[in-house]
Formats: C-alpha cells, structure tokens, sequence
C-alpha cells in the first residue's frame, strides 16, 4: 500500500500537529481507501488558533494599511496560480471531484484574491452632515475582529476562499475548519500563507474528526464573526451558537433550485444547462438546479434530450481527461443518494433515466438519474438530494411556473429558459432566490454577490457585499466650537 501524505494545521503561523499528537486519515473516494493524514485537533487547539488570530489583529496586522493588506492578497492569489495543479490534484484525491474542473477552479482562484486586493483599498467611510455646526460627523470602516471559517467538503477552496479573501481586505484575522471529508487542500493551501507575507497568526487553519470540536470554534467567546457553508441543519446550530455570544454571521446553505424552462426556449440549450446544473459536480452543489419545471407541451422532448445526453456521461476515474462525472464523495452521502432514489421509486416516481448506484467503477458511483411524474409533495422534488438526481414536473401557464418555483423553503438559485425577453426579466424578478440566470446556469465570479433567501442562508459572498459582511461601521463626533452644552440634555 502507498504511504500516505501527511499534512499539518497551521497555527500562529507555525505548521503545528493537534497537541494530543491524534490524527485521522482521509479517504479517496475514488479509490475507497486512505489517502492521507491530518491532525485531529481538540477544543484546546482550537483555543490557541483563536487566540493567535486575536494577536495578529492587535498587532502587525492591525497595523497594516489597506495597500500593505491588498499586496499579500495579491501574492497570495499569484501563488494559487502557481501551484494551482498540486491543489487541485489533492481536492480530487479527498472529494473525487473532476481533475477538469477543480483545474478550471483552481485556476482561476486567484482571481477573488486580485479582486478583493483591489477592494482592500477602497474601503472607506462617510462624512455625514451634522445636526448643528459645532459638529464634525464622520464614520469609519473597521474589521468585524476574529473569524471562524466553517467549510464543506465540496469545492473546499473556492468555498473557503468566499470567505478568507473578503476577511482579509476588511482587515480581519480568520481561524478555517475545512470538513473532516476534505481537508487536505485547505492544509496545502495553508503552506501558501507565509510566502505570501502574511504575518503569523493573520490566518490559521484547524482540522478535526469531532463535530464537538467544530462547535467549539463555532461558539467561541473569542470569536466575533461565524462564516459558514454547508446544510440547513448544521447553519441552524451554528446560528444558535453565534447567537449565544451574539455574534455576527454569513450563511450558506442549501438549495432546491428551480429551472423554469417555457415552451418557446431553445430546448437544446436548456437541456444542457439543466444538465450543467444538475450532473456536474456529480449534483453535489449547493446551486443545484434540481427542480426540472417544464412547459407541459415540451416536457417530453427536453426530457428525451436530457436523457439522451445523461446516457453518455461518462463516469470513472475524476483524473481522467475524458472522465464528466466522477463518484460522490463519500460514504454518508452515498447512502443518502441511493436512499432518495429508493424514496422517489416507493412514492411512486417514474425512473425516466439511471435510478441506481452504477457498478463496476469502484467507489462511490451513482447513475445520472432524471425523475419524471413528480409532484409537489414528492419528497425528491422537496429536499435536497446533493447527488445527481433531477426532479420534473409540469406547468401550463407562466403564474402556475413562478408558483411551482418558488414552492420551497430555500432560494439559492434558479434559472428561466425563454425567448421572450420580457418574460425572461419578468419571471427572473418574481423567483424568490438570491440568483436567477436567464438561459444559463453554474456561473459566479468573484464581482458578483451570492447567497441565499429563507432556508437558503443569511448575508451575501462575492462582490462588494461580501467585504460588508466583514465590516463594523463606526461613527465618530467630533466637537469644533470648544464650548460646553447643557450636560442634561441630549444632544
Ligand atoms: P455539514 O453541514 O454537516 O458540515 C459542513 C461543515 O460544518 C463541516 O466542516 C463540518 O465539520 C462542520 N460542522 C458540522 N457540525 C458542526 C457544528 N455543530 N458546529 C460547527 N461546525 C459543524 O455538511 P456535511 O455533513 O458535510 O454534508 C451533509 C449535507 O449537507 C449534504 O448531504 C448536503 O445536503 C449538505 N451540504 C450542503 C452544502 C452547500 O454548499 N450548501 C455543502 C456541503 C453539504
């Protein structure tokens, strides 16, 4: 058997092992065996992590000016580039995603880190009029403080990376747990922040086997601000937790995300878009597009299409070139995807395509699988299934779609598939989701705000609203006459 690698967390700048000296191993999903180890760190790591990140912000961090902050944003997204194989080689390794397109992810990663450096400097406050002129009213822009990041096992860095660029050019210091099913990457990563110029202890990164631990860090005193990706159930923990110390907090969570398709839109392109939404990455995102909600006169033929193109994905080894869809990624969630497909067959769904686990690969495969004859109440066309498994039901006429759409305690995403230009922007305003695209789907970019309404998640990644979400507002008064005023009045 190959030697597994080893990674180790960063703390306070230094590479450090769990003080209990615990590790646990990563599986390759692919393979089905171990790939690699990573400390298992306890709640008193995570006390020193948090502890190095409120040093960095009272000291040399804190210090540093907005264009000192943006230069090691910046170095530190050329960096990305430079190594963007070996990171995207070990996300493939621990979650089975696709070579292909944790290339293109990686790739481009850099990206968020230069747009964010170019923000870092623009952050500024107002001057305010003031109520009478013996006053000078201004605000400032400070950082929210310490924060914990708190990622999932999908896109580990790009999800990790939403979170650490905007903190950074806000001026916060950041403690990242990636998920216990992928955390070699975010370690790699890790190895990046000295080279980068980072001062010790501005970023830290802890990982650990114990979901106690986790909470730990989600609730700690020292911590102001949770940043969180992942289920509606943990979000809801982790909210409480925050809650408790009255913390700020961003969540992004999940997604039963329509895809409105009318009957006059390019059915060629809509099928492949509903694809795109629902196969790549294996389904396992949280944008999804799950909720086929098709024309009744054109169910049949884009179903067909999808079909058709569904039978020719090909699955198998995610560092294979010609590989588009690889394995789930991990046990649990094997057994969830199967267990909704046995859920859709008891209810009475029809298996238009796949249905199943596909054997013979190894690993932890599953059929591209369309379900027809859905209904509202049908439980694959409610929860989030995080596995290639689209639902699809009909609807005649344009209130019954945006109704049928927005019938779902999540909002993440959605799209409308339509010629019409007035329909397409009058439907995309009506979809109560916190993204529409409009004939596409399974784009973001660092510029452009992401995130949720209802069950969906609280607060916005991306654009300029993400370095808000970092930033504490802070008026200041300034008295210019030198006089004295009534002490028991206000002013
Ligand atoms: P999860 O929400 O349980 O875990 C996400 C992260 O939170 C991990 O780092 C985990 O260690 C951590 N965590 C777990 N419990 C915690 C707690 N009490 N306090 C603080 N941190 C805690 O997700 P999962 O187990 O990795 O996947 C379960 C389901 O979540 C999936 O089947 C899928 O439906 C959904 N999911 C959604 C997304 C998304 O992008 N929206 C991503 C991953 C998973």
């Amino acid at each position: 058997m190959a030697e597994l690698e080893t990674f180790r967390m960063l703390i306070g700048g230094k590479p450090s092992d769990a003080a209990s000296g615990r590790t646990f191993e990563t599986q390759n999903p692919f393979t089905g065996a171990p790939w690699a180890t990573v400390p298992d760190c306890g709640p008193d790591d995570v006390d020193t992590a948090v502890a190095a990140a409120r040093t960095a912000l009272d000291g040399e961090w804190g210090a540093m000016t907005p264009f000192a902050r943006a230069a090691c944003l910046r170095r530190l997204g050329d960096l990305i580039t430079e190594n963007a194989e070996a990171l995207a080689r070990t996300e493939v390794n621990d979650s089975g995603k696709l070579y292909r397109e944790m290339i293109g992810q990686l790739s481009g990663l850099g990206g968020w880190y230069h747009y964010y450096a170019g923000i870092a400097p623009t952050i500024e406050g107002r001057q305010i009029p003031a109520p009478n002129p013996n006053y000078l009213v201004y605000t400032r822009k400070e950082p929210v403080g310490v924060v914990a990041a708190i990622t999932p096992w999908n896109s580990p860095l790009l999800l990790m990376t939403w979170k650490v660029a905007p903190a950074l050019a806000a001026g916060c210091t950041i403690v990242v747990k990636p998920s216990e099913h992928s955390p070699a990457s975010t370690l790699k990563w890790a190895e990046l922040i000295e080279k980068a110029g980072i001062p010790a202890g501005v970023v830290n990164v802890v990982t650990t086997n114990d979901r106690d631990t986790a909470a730990h860090l989600a609730g700690h005193p020292g911590v102001d601000k949770v940043a969180f990706t992942g289920s509606t159930a943990t979000g809801r923990s982790i909210a409480k937790a925050a809650a408790a110390n009255l913390n700020k907090v961003t969540l992004e969570l999940g997604g039963k995300s329509p895809q409105v398709v009318f009957p006059d839109a390019d059915l060629e392109s809509a099928a492949n878009g509903v694809i795109a939404g629902v196969f790549a990455a294996t389904g396992q995102t949280c944008m999804a597009g799950s909720r086929l909600i098709v024309h009744a006169d054109v169910h049949d033929e884009l179903v067909r299409l999808i079909a058709e193109r569904a039978a020719t994905i090909a699955l198998g080894d995610p560092n294979a070139e010609d590989t588009e869809m690889g394995p789930v990624a991990n046990g649990p969630q094997y057994e969830k995807v199967l267990g909704y497909l046995e859920t859709a067959k008891a209810e009475g769904n029809t298996i238009a395509y796949g249905g199943a686990a596909e054997s013979g690969l190894g690993g932890y495969f599953v059929q591209p699988t369309v379900i027809t004859g859905v209904t509202p109440e049908s439980t694959v066309y409610r929860e989030e299934v995080f596995g290639p498994v689209l639902a699809a039901l009909t609807f005649t006429d344009e209130d019954e779609a945006v109704k049928l759409a927005n019938d779902t305690p999540y909002g993440l995403a959605g799209a409308v598939w339509t010629k019409d230009v007035h329909r397409a922007h009058r439907v995309a305003g009506r979809i109560r989701a916190g993204t529409v695209w409009i004939n596409a789907y399974r784009v973001v970019a660092p510029s452009v705000p992401f995130g949720g309404f209802g069950h969906s998640g609280l607060g916005r990644e991306n654009g300029v609203a993400a370095v808000e979400e970092y930033l504490e507002n802070k008026s200041v008064w300034v008295e210019l006459s030198g006089g004295t005023r009534d002490p028991f009045t206000l002013g």
